[in-house]
């Protein structure tokens, strides 16, 4: 009997704040027997066009993929977005923006950070950070070098979480605007691990907004979540994905492999999109 075929659709690279290289993740999912991989960088695509021809070498179906940052009521909103057209001119542009305002986030959430006597500088956090996105997670890496923390985890309890002194939001774009750009650009908006939301009702607005999938399938999610999140697929006829939400050795969501996804969903997600553009012409 051959092994039936899956995929991930949740992976991070050190193009976001992940710590593996495009190629790695690649062939991580070579050798893990995944069949296909969505790559989905914080406001970053750059990864998707370095892991495309060992992908293409490998026989690893490579769906483009990326998770956007937005806030709602001052909640972070985390909406991944699958086959955009990578060229689009909005697109490029938000992620320029969205660059931009990470950098000067950086510099702010130091600023705020020195002044509860925490002292680090936003010029380490961006070399730790390398290339692609900038995030929290890079802070957190030099507050742990610092010896201000043990864990990455600790710093999000004590310096950068939502109700920290160094917290800054992530976006101030709405996510009703990230959905509209995601659909205009020919991709398929879909809510990323909603148990982080805690607010089930946002969903339904999300939906009203264009909403076309929600990540049923994530590590944070129980068993009973699962099935929660299911029942709300179901009731808003939303798309189901799911995957690791893999980072590397950066330790936040879980290993390849911890979650798999039939191929299926792949087809759900192909049919969809041929649907719409069938609507569209
Ligand atoms: P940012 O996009 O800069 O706001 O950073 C958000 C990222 O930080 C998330 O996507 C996770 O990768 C990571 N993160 C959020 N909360 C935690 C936590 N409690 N522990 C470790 N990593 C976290
Ligand atoms: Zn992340
Ligand atoms: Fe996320
Ligand atoms: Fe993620």
């Amino acid at each position: 009997m051959s092994t039936p075929s899956t995929a991930d659709l949740h992976l991070h690279t050190y193009y976001s704040d992940g710590t593996e290289a495009p190629e790695r993740i690649v062939e991580l999912a070579k050798e893990l027997g995944f069949s296909a991989i969505a790559i989905t960088d914080h406001d970053n695509v750059e990864a998707l066009a370095i892991a495309a021809p060992l992908a293409g070498r490998l026989g690893i179906e490579l769906i483009p993929g990326i998770e956007m940052s937005a806030s709602a009521e001052g909640i972070e909103v985390h909406l991944l977005a699958f086959y955009m057209d990578l060229a689009n001119v909005a697109l490029q542009q938000h992620l320029a923006e969205q660059q931009a305002r990470r950098v000067d986030r950086v510099h702010e959430m130091v600023r705020r950070l020195q002044r509860v006597g925490v002292k680090i500088e936003a010029a380490e956090v961006l070399e730790v950070a390398g290339k692609g996105t900038v995030g929290r997670p890079h802070v957190a890496r030099v507050l742990q070098k610092h010896g201000y923390i043990s864990t990455l985890a600790e710093a999000f309890q004590k310096y950068i979480g939502q109700d920290n002194p160094g917290f800054v939001p992530g976006s101030p774009v709405l996510p009703q605007q990230i959905i509209r750009l995601i659909r205009d650009a020919g991709g398929i908006p879909v809510l990323a691990h909603p148990v982080y939301l805690k607010r089930d009702a946002l969903i339904e607005s999300f939906v009203n907004d264009g909403l076309v999938g929600l990540e049923v399938y994530h590590c944070g999610h129980t068993p009973d979540l699962v099935r929660h999140y299911e029942q709300i697929a179901d009731r808003f006829k939303l798309l189901r994905t799911g995957g690791s939400d893999y980072h590397g050795d950066a330790k936040e969501g879980s290993p390849m492999g911890a979650v798999r996804l039939p191929y299926a969903y792949v087809d759900a997600l192909k049919a969809w999109k041929a649907a719409h553009l069938a609507r569209r012409t």
